[in-house]
């Protein structure tokens, strides 16, 4: 742990993702990656420290956000029977889509990420699918809507998997509907010149990744699907895959009386799905399809905030650790932005669903200290970034609770997973470290201001009610 260059930080505990030092010592080199970390105090380690007396934890990895999709927060609530599924939000939804320029989308998802930052997310795969303009037809550059996208992340200092998605088809083997004009890709092939046109080769300590995103096993066919894997094997064989799976009974249905086939049996049946795929909301899979997931060492996307909001459904947690399953976190809809949120609203959905707190095989962890191990390990595989823990390789990404803030007083490292869990995300970081860079200090965000003012002149303008 030495070089000139490089930076020392001493937190008082240190979670690596699975176990703690404390002290903990993180040495972090020029390019923001960590190159040393040990419990092991020495006179020159003290000596050229940054110190901070608090828990210092691994940034939470993000699996799937459609940042957009924040502008309709509190919009598209029921009233009686208004809005009362998901395809009436749906229709929301799409309405929403159809009034955003370039300008809006990166507004609003500057926003969202700075959000994410300051409640502990550091990374996120944006599951991106506004290529085309209002109209339909496609911008000069077909990735605008990407550059902004990836602007946006640039602001708020957060690292991006970037997922541009190909929907090519409304239904099984129906076209896309007249109001999901902008989601359109006209072909494969030009999907993948969109995916090597944003540079999918990317060094370790960069901040910015980009994947795949076959928006469902309802918008793409066996063809299709196989033509882009192909490509995506041909240019970049590591790259990230998400897709959306089982998030309504609907869809089922749907794969069911088309196919023959539920969804994840579909995709089992004709793919080699491996550890670079996410399977985005797993919530209507069968015990069968989460052992197969779980197999092939994929990773579900759980977005409880969302799915409850939506009246999804329940994921069969308990069932799939059973299978030892992988799964990260995401905040989807983005109405309300948290880890400790998202983890909370997941284990007490659990809890109710089956009357009783102990949802977990005994390992010997808490609720907590499983949960975020869980989400880390998941999220790091999902978003195909060097995170989800701190260990030399890893990039700089770190959070830091003030040991004073009132939900943490008292609390010490065989508790204060659990005390952050519990939280519901009152307790947020006070600093934040992305790839080396402090972006919140103090629980400000570096350009959270300028973000916040070119949020409020596009939702006013969406939301203008005449007086
Ligand atoms: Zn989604």
């Amino acid at each position: 742990m030495s070089r000139s260059s490089n930076k020392t930080y001493r937190f008082s505990h240190l979670y690596r993702g699975d176990d703690w030092l404390s002290p903990g010592y993180v040495d972090v080199d020029a390019n923001g990656m960590i190159v040393g970390v040990t419990g092991v105090p020495t006179s020159e380690l003290e000596r050229r420290s940054e110190r901070f007396d608090g828990f210092a934890v691994p940034g939470m990895p993000n699996v799937h956000s459609h940042a957009y999709l924040r502008a309709l927060a509190g919009f598209a609530e029921p009233i009686g029977t208004r809005n009362r599924d998901f395809w009436a939000w749906r229709d929301r939804m799409y309405e929403l889509a159809l009034g955003l320029e370039p300008p809006d989308i990166e507004a609003i998802t500057a926003q969202v990420f700075v959000e994410m930052t300051k409640a502990g997310f550091t990374s996120v795969g944006e599951f991106h699918y506004l290529h085309r303009a209002p109209d339909g037809r496609p911008y000069a550059d077909p990735a605008e809507v990407s550059r902004r996208v990836i602007a946006a992340a640039d602001a708020a200092g957060i690292g991006l998997t970037l997922l541009p998605a190909l929907y090519m088809h409304g239904g099984v083997d129906a076209p896309l509907g007249e109001r999901q004009r902008r989601f359109a890709s006209g072909s494969v092939d030009e999907y993948l010149a969109l995916l090597g046109s944003l540079g999918m080769k990317r060094e370790p300590h960069e901040l910015l990744r980009v994947g795949a995103a076959p928006h469902s096993v309802r918008a793409v066919t066996e063809r299709e699907l196989r033509d882009l894997i192909d490509g995506l094997d041909r240019a970049a064989p590591a790259a990230p895959i998400h897709m959306h799976l089982a998030e309504q009974r609907g869809e089922v249905e749907e794969s069911l009386d088309r196919r023959g086939e539920r969804p994840g049996e579909w995709l089992a049946h004709r793919f080699a799905f491996s550890s670079r795929w996410t399977l985005v909301h797993a919530t209507h899979c069968d015990q069968n399809e989460l052992a197969e997931i779980a197999r092939r060492e994929a990773t579900v996307g759980l977005c409880s905030v969302t799915e409850a909001n939506l009246g999804d459904g329940l994921f069969a947690l308990p069932a799939y650790e059973a299978e030892r399953g992988r799964w990260g976190v995401g905040t989807d809809s983005n109405t309300a932005i948290g880890v400790a949120l998202e983890l909370g609203v997941l284990e007490y959905g659990q809890r109710s669903a089956r009357q009783r707190r102990d949802v977990h095989s005994d390992d010997g962890r808490s609720a907590g200290s499983l949960l975020f191990a869980s989400a880390l390990r998941g999220g790091a595989a999902s978003l195909g970034q060097p995170v989800g823990s701190v260990e030399p390789g890893k990039r700089a990404d770190l959070l830091v609770f003030d040991p004073n803030a009132p939900a943490f007083v008292g609390h010490d490292i065989d508790t204060f997973l659990d005390a952050w869990l519990v939280s519901g995300g009152a307790a947020a970081p006070s600093q934040v470290m992305v790839g080396g860079r402090w972006v919140v200090r103090d629980r400000r965000h570096l350009r959270e201001d300028e973000v916040a003012r070119r949020f409020a002149v596009v939702m006013s303008r969406l939301h203008r009610r005449d007086a």
